[in-house]
Parts: structure tokens; sequence; C-alpha cells
């Protein structure tokens, strides 16, 4: 890349760029932590510049300048494509000092000279345009060559009272399909065999272009693609999954049988607060289709407990939806208090320890219901996807070699593993006896 090697190591390098997120209170506060971890490396003479992007950065900007001093320029979600020339001038000693976001580029203060001419060219021809919906070929992929992510689409249309992800990342943008075609294709050729599909809202793929939800049609062309043998969706809107949906997922056997759907709450009082667009009625309906049309679906799903207002009775009906329902996967977070969102002018706080009480006890229906699934899975033959090595087999329990493997019902990185024994590549398809259970996860041998 224009001369730059790319180390793995922040220790061994002369320039680091610090990739963040900001869009809930949690995430902020871990990429702040990263980039004093990371200034603290400049101080000490390790680093000659740092260079902070991604949605903290945006949403942020000026502010990082002001009360990071290591920080020596910040990028928002915006055309990356210059940052080599930024990085190049960092690594030769020289000082940018500059912010570049969506509200335009401008400089921090303190640049002369070169410095002041090369930031305000970069900051002219990159600044005041959101990321397009191009190809992202060109990413460095840092998930095992088993799968990978495929982002379709950047933005989303819809105005959740708790989300400032629209502000951040703007109105959706979805790729075209040949795009994510010849995106899957090159993955491919590289050993992916999974292709996760993200974006904001996964079920709006295609409004933008031609107001017709499309991401049945993506489904369809990226099957087509050799080496492809799993699509999973994440990310899927409620009361957008429609039956041209539910039809790939149960008759497309590239597509597994798994659904992300974060429904966020389940009382109709909650759901109009929130903004979501759906009653408890029609998010139940869906939920009902996706257990009737597609069998033996894996579903997925996430609340947020602690929205200002939730009551008792509120809380009930998530606690027996859990009880009833049995999601084969779940998230809980608590409510994040975003300024800039409507939400943040809600009265009703809820209290931290109550908000903590009833994550708890959501989180044991849970894994109450994991533990029953799991459980009943022992003795049956399921086809993994391997990821990668196991780093520790007999922390499970496992004499030999072992590797980390997870079935259709598992999603990478969030859901639960499947500890398998043997050695096999990553990427590589195993028929497998389910021979235990290791808390949320399986045990596994070859068939
Ligand atoms: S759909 Fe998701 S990304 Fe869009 S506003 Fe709602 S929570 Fe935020």
């Amino acid at each position: 890349m224009q001369g730059l090697e790319i180390v793995r190591d922040p220790e061994d390098a002369d320039v680091a760029v610090v990739n963040t997120c900001g869009f809930i209170d949690s995430a902020k506060e871990e990429s702040i932590q990263t980039i004093l971890e990371v200034g603290r490396l400049k101080t000490e003479g390790e680093l000659r510049g740092l260079v902070v992007v991604g949605c903290l950065s945006q949403r942020y900007g000026d502010e990082l300048r002001r009360d990071i001093p290591e920080v020596d320029a910040v990028l928002g979600i915006t055309d990356y494509s210059r940052v080599p020339q930024l990085l190049d001038h960092l690594a030769r000693g020289g000082d940018a000092r500059w912010v570049n976001d969506t509200k335009g580029g401008h400089l921090a203060g303190g640049a002369e000279g070169a410095a002041a001419q090369l930031a305000q060219e970069l900051a002219t021809e990159t600044g005041g345009e959101l990321k397009t919906a191009d190809s992202d070929l060109t990413r460095m992929r840092l998930t095992p060559s088993s799968f990978s992510y495929l982002r379709i689409g950047e933005g989303c249309d819809h105005t959740c009272t708790f989300c400032a992800i629209p502000s951040i990342r703007g109105k959706q943008r979805s790729k075209p399909i040949a795009t994510l075609v010849a995106e899957a294709e090159t993955l491919a050729a590289t050993g992916v065999r999974e292709l996760v599909l993200v974006a904001e809202d996964s079920t709006a793929y295609g409004m933008d272009q031609e107001r017709k939800r499309l991401l049945p049609q993506l489904l369809d062309a990226l099957s087509e693609v050799d080496g492809i043998e799993w699509i999973r969706v994440l990310y899927a809107y409620p009361h957008t999954v429609r039956p041209e949906l539910t039809e790939r997922l149960r008759d497309n056997p590239k597509v597994v049988p798994y659904i992300d759907i974060p429904i966020q709450h389940i009382s109709t009082p909650m759901l109009q607060a929130m903004k979501r667009g759906v009653s408890k009625e029609q998010v139940m309906r869906i939920l009902d289709r996706l257990r009737d049309e597609v069998p033996g679906i894996a579903v997925r799903s996430t609340y947020i407990v602690g929205f200002p207002g939730e009551t008792d009775q509120d809380f009930e009906e998530l606690l027996e939806l859990t009880r009833d329902y049995r999601f084969e996967r779940l998230g809980v977070f608590p409510y994040s208090h975003e300024e800039g969102t409507p939400a943040y002018e809600l009265q009703g706080a809820v209290p931290e320890d109550v908000v903590a009480e009833r994550i708890r006890q959501i989180m044991e229906l849970s894994k109450q219901n994991i533990e029953a699934r799991n459980a009943s899975l022992v003795g049956q033959t399921m086809r993994l996807i391997v990821d990668h090595e196991h780093p520790d087999p007999a922390s499970v329990g496992l004499s030999g070699p072992a590797v980390v493997a997870r079935s259709f019902a598992d999603a990478p990185e969030i859901d639960c593993s499947v500890h398998l024994l043997g050695s096999h590549r990553s990427g590589e398809f195993v028929e497998a006896r389910i021979t235990g259970v290791a808390e949320y996860d399986l045990l596994a041998e070859p068939q």
C-alpha cells in the first residue's frame, strides 16, 4: 500500500490508525481507552503519528483533537482513500493536526507551512462526503479465513428514538448486487466459505435504489458464487421480514436457516416510545411466522432493557416472551443514554440497579433456554464449519488437538461455539456428532 507496510503490533509501527465505534457509551469508552493506550506509545516515543477514524471521530472529532493531544488527525465516516498519504506524511515526522468529518474538513489548529498545506489539501479533497456504498474489496480482513462479513449497505432510514446511528452514518445507501457478487467471488477465492451479511437494516436492502426490498434477490445471486457454502443474514428489521425472505431461509440450501432480528422490546408502549413502527401483536406475528415458515430456524434477537419509562409490566412482557418464544440466541443491552437522540429528552429514567436486575433475570432465562436446546442436541449429527485451531482443548475436557467450529445456529463472534475434536482446516465443513455440552457451547467429534 503506497510503500507502507501493515504490522499487527502497535509497538512495531511508526504510525497507528485506531478505528473507533461511538454509538453507545460502552463502545465510546472502549474506543477512548484504546486511543489513550496507543497515545501512550506516542508519548513514550514509540510512535510518530496517531490517526483516529470511524464513528466516534465522526461524532466527536473536534473534542478528540482538543482533549487528546497525542492524536494527530481525526477522520469521520468519510473517504479513506488518501489515508496512506497522511500516514506517510506523519511517518516522516510531519504534523497534520487535522479533523475531517461530514461537517467538512478543517484544520484543528497548530498546523503550519507544508503540514497546513497537506492538511488543507486532504481535507478539501476527501472531506464533507459520507463514505459511499462502494466495494470494500481493498479492506484488510481481520477474521479467520472461514467466514467474512459482507457489508451490503451503509446508513439507516429508521428513526428509532434511542439510536444515534442514522445521525452518524446517514441515510441508507445499498451496494449494487453486481458489486457484492464481485466481492463475494474474491472472498471465495481466498478461502472464505461463509458470508455474514451486515447492514444497519439488512431487510431494507435495495429500497434506496429501486424502492424494492431486494435482499431475496441478493441472496439468490450470492448463492450462485462458487465456493460460498453458507450465507447468513444479520440485522433484519422486524416488520419487513417478508415471505420472499423466509422462502430463501427455508429453501435455498446455501442460506442458513438462521436470522438475527433485533426486536429491542415487546411491550407496545415501549415499542411506540422507541418509535419502532410496530406493535407487540405485529412483532409476535412475525416471530410466529418465522417458526411456521422455516422449520428448525434458529432465531437470534436483542433487547434493550431500561428504556425511559419502562415499567414492571413492560418488563414482565419481555420476560414472558423470553420464556415462551425461546430465542435460540439472545443479546440483552442496558439502555444507553445518548445525547442528540430523541430519547435523551425523555423523563422516567430507570435506576441502574433495577436495569441490572432485569437483565440478570432475562439472561438467566435465556441461559436455561440454551441449555435445554443444547441438551436436546447431544447424540445428533450436525454440519459444522471450522473457524480456527482450538487454543486450549483441555479447558473443555478434550484430549488431543481440536478446533473451534460453529453450527448453522451460530453467527461468528456473537453466538456459541462447538469444540470439535481433531485437526481441521479453517473453512472446512465437518459432519460431526454432538457428544456433550460445555456451558453455552457444544462438544463434538467427527462422524
Ligand atoms: S434500525 Fe437500527 S440502526 Fe436504524 S435507527 Fe433503528 S436501531 Fe438505529
